[in-house]
């Protein structure tokens, strides 16, 4: 007899790890790990996923209780090591096993079951409308030799269809009328060929002229370093990490490409993420240019039918190069020599709902459980991959930091120009563009060259400013930027939840706390603002292109616009944080950024780190081919640390003041962070339990070196939805177990109906 472990996908048991059942014979191999099956549980029937079999019966349950699996509902999605990975996502994150488990099973796939009759066996619901297939017609060589009835008009149209090449039966109808009864009967006289095959939904192709990726003839030193270095990495099968760090430009992108190349000769094949946002056909376009047919693309874009089939190709062992966006490392590719995640300290490699793991850290333990090598790459590293290569080890695998500092060739960093907005008014500027963006913006238009404008969305307009001298109101109790709230006209501090109507903050009048001016605004321009004063400065000629949200909500806009910014002489694009990243395009002369600092008075810990990256991202895009490239930054705060340090492209002076901040506060790299939220409509509720889950982690804490406790306090957003939101804040020593503690005692406290929680370990975005 065998016997499976079977995680249920019932969410109020799932919490408590597996179920024993017996593998009834009858039931085949079919019942192997990773399958989705159907047991008895409760007196009623649960789906739930195979996360081990054994031939041990289990220990604490007799052979005579042990209830047998019911039916197999869906052939196996995951393997050992990756039930293992699931199993550690669970504890790490302190979620239920299986919302750890989902994301390793097939796109579509739901829990929900059916069946056609009461007799008939269960099926799940799927989302996906299964695999498609359609029927091809071709010419046989019996066509050379046959011609058809002058009355057959039909038939001759389709033969002369098919004289260019197979086709698909529903195409030729769409141009014939009764095109299908012509190729039957062609088909029964031996003249056409039809065959079924199976169609892949929606390949994306690209005509973006840079993404052929012509190999180079020489590889950089830095390239040839960080190969070697992958190579060691990859011999060790140890799970080990190599950081790239290497300026925009430096070629990473050609190091992943060498990388897979190696891994492929090796009979292996590579997991490769990348940020959603910069997972454009020019990104695909390169790594399709150079393995064809043996990358799958995996990402929220696509259809869900058109995913199920890239990730049918990599299960079926067709495609051994999986491009895709953070969930893409969950794909069921056999045996990857390689995962590599590109612009590693991206935030959104943290995924904001259950299970919120963070891509870094699962694709570490998948590396380790594999044997594989594990490649970051970036301009920018995290803090925390530089802290874990400065120590050489994290988590029993080696991690080494190769730097690649320049461009190949002759391609230099950007010159880069720091503008004070507030010196800008004080002259009377009172346009969105700077004198100097407006003199770099007519040198691009002479030269007929390309420009990027990017427009930082993130904590926009959610601050009062002076207009003169840049300050922004903070709380006098917290040392906090007090939050706008337009609605209200009132600043509030999030922190201690404050709150003062803006006409009387801080003495009656509207006042600037610092100058005294009466220009204090939340004022805030958008991109189709930036676009019509660009319509007006710039002659005619100069093509605008305008990329955002709005301009980018249909499929494949996207591209659309790239391409015309590709083909355009020369042209302006105008962007949100989507432009900042991976776009390649050597005639890009010119990078403008609007308002650099919207981010920094965010209350966020990473802020000064984060708005660094984002500018030398978007700084990154300038000056990538023969031409030598300039930035423009305009900011209210050009002696900020991180505006000084990307003048210079020196992050490492930049990082060092902030890193012995972090050190001091407990904050991470040196730390780990979790957020707890509780949220519900009744506010006594919410209090009642947030306080009650703070005392529990305080209590199984005391004492313990590292560990600290802050709140609970009101959200950044205290009410959603007619719901009050707060919040429990748990630092821990960068090794505890972080999950397992905060699991406990979420477990160890009374959770009323009506009130909600969700644990955020190692927390990005706080909610
Ligand atoms: P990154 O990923 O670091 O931003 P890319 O890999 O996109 O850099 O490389 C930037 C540009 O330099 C690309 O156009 C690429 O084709 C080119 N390139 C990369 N490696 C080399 C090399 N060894 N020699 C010449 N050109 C290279
Ligand atoms: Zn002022
Ligand atoms: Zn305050």
């Amino acid at each position: 007899m065998r016997y499976a472990s079977v995680a249920l996908d019932i969410p109020t048991r799932a919490l408590e790890g597996t179920f024993d059942y017996a593998a009834p014979a009858a039931l085949g191999p079919a019942l192997a790990v990773g399958a989705t099956v159907l047991v008895p549980f409760s007196h009623r029937a649960a789906v739930g996923y195979v996360m081990a079999v054994s031939d041990e019966p289990p220990a604490n349950v007799s052979a005579q209780q042990i209830l047998p699996v019911a039916q197999v509902l869906a052939a196996p999605a995951f393997d050992d090591a990756s039930a293992r990975v699931a199993s550690w996502m669970a504890r790490a994150y302190a979620c239920p096993l299986c919302d750890a488990v989902r994301p390793f099973l097939a796109p579509g796939q739901k829990v929900k079951v059916t069946r056609p009759s009461p007799d008939a066996p269960w099926e799940l619901v799927s989302e996906k409308a299964g695999p498609r297939d359609a029927r091809w017609a071709s010419l046989t060589p019996e066509a050379n030799d046959f011609t058809p009835t002058r009355a057959a008009s039909r038939q001759r149209a389709v033969i002369a269809a098919l004289a260019a090449g197979p086709q698909r039966v529903s195409e030729l109808s769409a141009t014939i009328p009764g095109a299908a009864s012509a190729v039957g009967a062609l088909a029964k006289r031996g003249v056409v060929a039809v065959a079924t095959r199976r169609e892949l939904r929606g390949i994306e192709s690209t005509s973006l002229s840079s993404a052929a990726a012509p190999r180079p003839a020489r590889l950089t030193d830095g390239q040839v370093e960080a190969l070697a270095a992958i190579g060691r990495a990859r011999a060790a099968a140890f799970g080990d990490v190599v950081l790239v760090d290497g300026v925009t430009g430096s070629g990473k992108t050609e190091v992943y490409l060498a990388a897979i190349e190696r891994a492929l000769a090796d009979g292996q094949g590579a997991l490769v993420l990348v940020p959603e946002i910069s997972l454009t056909a020019q990104t695909v376009g390169r790594f399709r240019s150079r393995f064809g047919e043996e990358v799958a693309v995996l990402h929220s874009r696509l259809s869900v039918g058109e995913r199920f089939d890239q990730w049918d190709l990599v299960r079926q062992g067709r495609a051994h190069v999986v491009v895709g966006a953070r969930s893409a490392l969950f794909a069921p590719l056999a045996s990857p020599g390689l995962i590599i995640i590109d612009e590693e300290h991206e935030g959104s490699y943290k995924q904001d709902k259950s299970p919120r793991y963070h891509a870094r850290e699962v694709a570490a333990r998948m590396a380790a459980e594999r044997g594989c090598a594990l490649v970051l790459g970036s301009a920018t590293p995290s803090l925390e991959s530089l802290e874990r290569c400065r120590e050489g080890r994290f988590s029993g695998a080696a991690w080494t930091r190769v730097k690649m500092p320049e461009r190949p060739g002759t391609a230099a960093l950007p010159q880069v120009t720091v503008v004070d907005m507030a010196e800008q008014f004080r002259g009377g500027g009172r346009s969105i563009f700077s004198a100097p963006l407006v003199r770099a913006l007519e040198g691009v238009v002479e030269r007929r060259e390309k420009a990027v404008l990017l427009l930082n969305r993130r904590g926009f307009a959610n601050f009062l400013m002076c207009r003169e001298c840049g300050c922004v109101p903070e709380c006098p109790h917290c040392s906090t930027a007090l939050t706008y709230h337009e609605r209200t006209h009132a600043l509030v501090c999030h922190t201690c939840a404050r709150s003062w109507p803006v006409a009387a903050y801080p003495d009656p009048s509207t006042r600037c706390p610092n100058c005294g001016s009466r220009y204090l605004a939340a004022f805030g321009v958008g991109t189709q603002r930036v676009e019509d004063e660009l319509g007006m400065l710039l002659p005619e000629g100069v093509e605008v292109i305008r990329m955002d949200a709005d301009t980018t909500r249909s499929k494949g806009a996207h591209q659309r616009l790239l391409e015309r910014f590709d083909a355009a002489e020369c042209a302006v694009l105008v962007g949100t944080q989507m432009i900042a990243k991976g776009l390649d395009f050597p005639e890009v002369t010119l990078v403008g950024v609007i308002n650099a600092d919207t981010m920094l008075k965010l209350p966020d810990f990473r802020a000064a780190e984060r708005t660094y990256d984002l500018l030398e991202q978007v700084a990154g895009r300038a000056g990538r081919g023969a031409r030598a490239g300039e930035v423009v930054i305009q900011t209210y705060w050009a002696t900020h640390p991180a505006m000084r340090a990307v003048a210079t492209h020196d992050r490492a002076t930049f990082l060092a003041p902030e890193l012995a901040e972090r050190a001091e506060a407990g904050y991470p790299p040196f730390a780990r962070l979790a957020n707890v939220v509780v949220w519900g409509r009744r506010e006594a509720m919410v209090r009642e339990v947030s306080a009650a889950f703070a005392d529990a982690v305080r209590a199984r804490t005391e004492g313990l070196a590292g560990w600290e406790v802050l709140g609970p306090a009101d959200c950044v957003k205290a009410r959603a939805k007619d719901q009050v939101r707060r919040h429990v804040m748990v630092k821990a020593p960068a090794d505890a177990d972080l999950g397992g503690v905060l699991r406990g005692c979420a477990a160890s406290i009374r959770r009323p109906v009506g009130s909600n929680m969700a644990v955020d370990i190692d927390a990005y975005d706080l909610m």
